[in-house]
């Protein structure tokens, strides 16, 4: 499925083939969280803006509009039109950051649903069974998400639940693939390594996983609070017990600094609600940092969000334009901001991916790392 086709240093070029497509990497996933990206973007909009996998929530669509009304609609694909390839996380973050009066046993969870305060049991196996209705290409293991700074005795027990659940998740996996019961028979499994940023703990807990040769694998419980300088050292540690030859996601990461560093220590794939939300604050990311669109100097600035930028939105729309929107409060400024900054992403991915190929990576990372958070 992965192919390592390059690396520069410890960063790496590479390809994944699904049954729903390949994927060019790294690559940069757009969030659906309720199988829509909020901003108002569709299926349509995705291939327009370079998007090359979309990623929905597990514990969203659980709730609303329920997994077997997704299964029974023909699975997420179907249901969104969107026909590239789909990651479902496992409901686990959400259980752990969204859900209240959570009990955790060895079995799973239950919590209260964030909506309608409904009591809910979420393990392993309902994980699996939920994902495989939803029929993602690719389906998360369900692991405990836990609080970063941890006790030292708590992270390591939650580690070896984590594995033991991870072993569950696989057998179910198989069990409902075997069963005919997966929407899509080809769904594949990536391993969540934990373990906070204890060295130790990370390194066991990720040679314990990569034994059970699962399709990838990635990095979880990051880019919880912890400093960035933190996030990086463990990407680095994390790393050299990844298998070589299985894709890596570092999960819910983030700025395009943090993007560059984490490619530059041997990342391939990532996720973050960032771009949409900050666009929906009216926060653009353009090619030389950060603007704010509600500032007065854009009123009557008639280029576009960024030069730079060859989007749909930036071929045809001014700032003093997109700036009116957002004053006026119409949607349309979210969807523009949204799409312009999902584009901005995928290309900024695009254009790693084409340093690598010209083995000029790392002077690429070094010019556009410290550029590109900046707000100007
Ligand atoms: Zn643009």
């Amino acid at each position: 499925m992965y192919q390592l086709l390059k690396t520069e240093h410890t960063a790496r070029r590479g390809r994944f083939v699904t049954v729903h497509g390949t994927v060019e990497t790294p690559a940069f996933m757009n969030v659906a969280t309720a199988a829509a990206i909020k901003g108002g973007l569709s299926a349509f909009d995705l291939k327009e803006i370079k998007c090359q996998v979309m990623l929905c929530n597990t514990y969203h669509l659980h709730l609303r509009p329920g997994d077997e009304l997704v299964r029974d609609m023909g699975g997420l694909h179907r249901f969104t039109r969107w026909d590239g390839p789909i990651l479902t996380d496992s409901g686990g973050f959400q259980v752990f950051s969204l859900a209240s009066l959570r009990k955790i046993r060895e079995e799973g969870v239950t919590f209260n649903s964030h909506i309608d305060g409904r009591r809910i049991f979420m393990g392993p196996e309902q994980s699996m069974q939920i994902q495989a209705n939803l029929g993602s290409t690719i389906a998360m293991a369900f692991d405990e998400c836990i609080k970063n700074p941890a006790e030292y005795r708590y992270a390591k027990d939650s580690c070896a639940r984590t594995v033991r659940w991870l072993r569950r998740c696989k057998d179910e996996m198989s069990r409902l693939k075997n069963e005919g019961k997966a929407v899509n028979p080809d769904q594949l499994l990536f391993g969540i390594n934990q373990g906070c940023c204890f060295d130790d703990l990370r390194i066991e807990h990720m040679k314990q996983i990569a034994d059970l040769d699962l399709d990838g694998y990635s990095i979880g419980g990051l880019a919880v609070g912890e400093p960035t300088e933190e996030m990086y050292r463990v990407i680095s540690v994390v790393e050299e017990y990844m298998p070589k030859d299985k894709i890596r996601y570092l999960m819910g990461v983030g700025t395009p600094s943090n993007i560059l560093e984490a490619i530059s220590r041997g990342v391939d794939l990532f996720d973050c609600v960032m771009p949409a939300r900050n666009a929906r604050h009216g926060h653009f990311n353009t090619w030389n940092g950060i603007i704010n669109i509600r500032n007065a100097k854009y009123e009557r600035d008639d280029s576009p969000i960024d030069p730079e930028c060859d989007c749909p939105v930036c071929r045809n729309f001014s700032r003093s334009y997109i700036r009116h929107l957002f004053k006026a409060d119409e949607i349309l400024g979210l969807r523009l901001g949204v799409m312009h900054n999902l584009y901005f992403y995928n290309t900024l991915l695009e254009r790693c991916r084409a340093a690598l190929d010209e083995g000029n990576f790392e002077a690429f990372r070094q010019k556009y790392s410290p550029m590109l958070d900046r707000r100007i």
